[in-house]
């Protein structure tokens, strides 16, 4: 019996290429008692990848928490596969406003010690005994009390690019540290003030509200559902957002907008910007906000000497990565003094800018032509293969290369491969490869720029 991936995550990707079908990114979590949960979660991988469900999930004696991708049309086969079990009967999944095929390219099911990190002792406090929960007109309302505290249960990346107006966000890495902090800042308000909190998707409030109730907060409210369910709420019933910016979410889109406020910069130059990437070099891979400017002049690295490295041989770069704790920045930390601009703690409330979207509607009016769709994307080397379907491309051409997770990004082609030569121009049928700064997805397509 299959109880582990099988395919890796490229040829996942292509798969669902080629499949063509619509996905849903969603996620869910339920607090239980959970007796074997390593039969649990041997029995979720059979019946979810049976379904072509893909993921990441934590199972623990306390629970569930899952972050999803899943076949649209596979849905209510998904919804039968949690009923079987009374603790979630009937669950609310929350479905991702932006919807990316590509969200989560592996079905991971991992067994831990508790759901959350969230280094509480459970048994010193009633983990039932939790904070009320809120809707967004309901959470909405209680912001306006002046007698509200209203706290990010989040980390300073997350924060940075969105968050409530006027919300304590606490300068932390994690949720774990985020508790004492806060305890110790709202000391003399524990009586009469309304602890007002909220975190992404409402999981790391469930034990926090009992946790501050068990520390003397008389009014502790939290956002049921957390940001996520918050934003489907305001947009299907018409809401005011109170939350300003983009929601940081952890599958690789990195972010949902929710208004077109940009509140935070880029960390290299200061410009508005709220994207987020991840650093091209291997052995560093920070997490860190870049404008496309910066990404361009700094092919995607994060410093100077980042950059250096990229430009290695290969063979070199994994010598020097010898010792180093590889990856380790990638969520965790975000913090680094080659980045000038960033901004953590005390947020502003107030947009830097708004998203152009008059600029976006610019750019889709550039005369284009499809000619292609991306095949594969050598990260290694950095080089891009494309099949060429119509048309012809020659070196000299502008192309725009452009998908859900790529955005659209333009550059002239100065060489072309076909079949490892180089060549001048490639038609319709050739397999064409070229050096790209950049990493593209299965489902990027490739536009010639006219005129
Ligand atoms: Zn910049
Ligand atoms: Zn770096």
């Amino acid at each position: 019996m299959q109880l582990y991936n099988t395919l890796s995550a490229e040829e996942r990707a292509q798969l669902i290429d080629e499949a063509g079908k619509q996905r849903l990114t969603l996620s869910f979590y339920a607090y239980a008692k959970i007796k074997d949960p390593k039969k649990f979660r041997d029995d979720l991988f059979i019946a979810w990848n049976a379904l072509d469900a893909l993921g990441r999930i934590y199972v623990a004696h306390e629970g569930i928490n899952a972050q999803m991708s899943i076949p649209a049309d596979h849905l209510e086969d998904f919804r039968n596969t949690l009923e079987v079990y009374d603790f979630m009967k009937g669950i609310r999944l929350n479905v991702a406003v932006e919807q990316d095929n590509h969200s989560f390219l592996k079905l991971t099911i991992k067994v831990r010690h508790k759901i959350v990190a969230d280094g509480l002792n459970d048994d010193t406090f009633d983990v039932t005994n939790k904070g009320v929960h809120l809707k967004a007109q309901e959470f909405n309302n209680l912001l306006e009390d002046p007698n509200t505290i209203v706290v990010d249960f989040r980390n300073h990346y997350e924060s940075e690019v969105g968050h409530f107006e006027g919300a304590i966000t606490p300068d932390v890495e994690n949720f774990r540290e985020s508790l004492p902090i806060i305890n110790e800042q709202l000391q003399d308000f524990k009586e009469d003030k309304n602890l007002l909190m909220y975190c992404t998707g409402g999981i790391r409030c469930e034990k926090a509200s009992a946790y501050f109730k068990h520390q003397g907060f008389k009014n502790v409210f939290q956002l049921e559902g957390g940001i996520i369910e918050y934003t489907r709420q305001i947009k299907e019933e018409n809401i005011e957002s109170k939350f300003i910016g983009k929601n940081f979410v952890f599958d690789h889109r990195l972010g949902e907008r929710i208004t077109d406020d940009i509140i935070s910069q880029c960390h290299q130059c200061g410009k508005p910007c709220d994207n987020h990437t991840n650093c091209s070099n291997d052995a560093c891979h920070l997490l860190f906000i870049q404008c496309d400017e910066c990404k361009t002049a700094m092919e995607n690295c994060c410093s100077t000497e980042c950059l250096e490295i990229t430009h290695l041989p290969v063979g070199e770069q994994v010598a020097l990565r010898k010792g180093l704790q590889v990856g380790n920045k990638v969520f965790r930390k975000g913090k680094s003094d080659a980045l000038t601009f960033k901004n953590s703690g005390d947020l502003p409330n107030k947009p830097l800018a708004k998203v152009d979207s008059k600029n976006i509607r610019q750019k889709i009016a550039v005369k284009k032509t499809l000619i292609g769709k991306a095949e594969h994307y050598y990260t290694k080397s950095k080089i891009a293969q494309f099949l060429i379907e119509n048309n012809e491309v020659s070196v000299g051409d502008k192309v725009l290369i452009s998908g859900p997770t790529t955005g659209e990004q333009e550059i002239t082609i100065t060489e072309i491969f076909v079949d490892g030569s180089s060549c001048e121009t490639a038609k319709a049928g050739d397999q064409i490869t070229f050096e790209l700064p950049f990493r593209i997805r299965l489902s990027d397509k490739i536009y010639k720029i006219l005129g």
